[in-house]
């Protein structure tokens, strides 16, 4: 049987098309989202609906971006689900999140990313922190353990240092790769970020803690002294309390967000 075609539809790789069919692992995701009527649900990428179906069951209103035409055509077209859902075909990089914030209920997002574009629409979904409640993402394994990842350890980086700053995050499960068709090459697991309330978020500037975290990690094998000459002087590093031979991953969060607020509030 071919294994690129499911449920009459041919899995298109340049959108990430891995489809979950593993009932046992559906069911945990779903418990995990823990969806409610009245909530305001948002889906990533629903797909053929593997997700979307059971979720859907449990609440009165689903919302859901899909970039693929053809996968957004079938789901206004479904003849349970169609009621209860509003799709929205285009791209969720691009999607304005805060637009669907009604009756000030926050956001529960949830989707099997698509892995090929999983960091920047995590970093876009960042921006849209204050209108989130929680969010439930299946993500290549190794991406949940970079952003899971605590400091001195190879794993942790720039999406380490950007999802803690946001989110508190808590791996769910982990899932092989034969629950999805067709089977992608790499394991998977399910992730869950909870939003900090924006009085724990203490960085002037997130654009300056992101080019601290670029410059910092992009020669992560560098002491600080180097890697951050673009942005401070070796004394000025000094003046910070840090020692010039640490490395990017020696840093914890707080230090990123101090390096960062010196740099808003001397060199602005
Ligand atoms: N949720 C389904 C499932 O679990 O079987 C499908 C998951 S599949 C890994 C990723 C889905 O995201 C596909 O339906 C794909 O078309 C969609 N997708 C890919 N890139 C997207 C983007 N930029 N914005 C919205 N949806 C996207």
């Amino acid at each position: 049987m071919n294994d690129k075609v499911h449920l009459g539809h041919r899995a298109r790789k340049r959108f990430g098309q891995n489809f979950l069919h593993d009932t046992s692992i559906i069911d945990k995701i779903v418990t995990a989202i823990d969806p409610k009527p009245g909530d305001n649900l948002v889906e990533i990428g629903p797909g053929l609906g593997a997700i979307t179906e059971p979720v859907a069951e449990l609440t009165d209103h689903l919302t859901v971006v899909e970039l693929d035409k053809d996968l957004a055509h079938r789901l206004i077209h479904h003849p349970f689900l169609a009621d209860k859902l509003t799709v929205h075909q285009g791209d969720a990089m691009q999607f304005d999140f805060a637009s669907l914030i009604n009756d000030e209920r926050k956001l529960k997002v949830f989707g099997n990313l698509p892995y090929n574009v999983s960091t920047p629409l995590l970093f876009h979904l960042f921006e849209f922190y204050q209108n989130i409640e929680h969010m439930h993402f299946m993500l290549q394994k190794e991406v949940v353990k970079r952003m899971v990842a605590s400091p001195d350890s190879k794993a942790f980086g720039r999406l380490s240092v950007m999802t803690q700053y946001y989110c508190h995050a808590m791996p769910v499960i982990d899932v092989p790769p034969e629950c999805f068709k067709p089977a992608p090459k790499v394991d998977s697991a399910v992730i869950r970020l909870i939003p900090k309330s924006p009085d724990q978020l203490k960085a002037k500037s997130t654009k300056i803690l992101n080019t601290v975290c670029l410059e910092a990690f992009n020669q992560r094998r560098k002491t600080i002294r180097n890697s951050l000459s673009n942005l401070l002087t070796p004394e000025e590093i000094e003046n910070l309390g840090l020692d010039l031979k640490l490395r990017a991953e020696n840093l914890s969060l707080d230090t990123f967000v101090k390096i960062a607020n010196w740099i808003y509030d001397n060199k602005q």
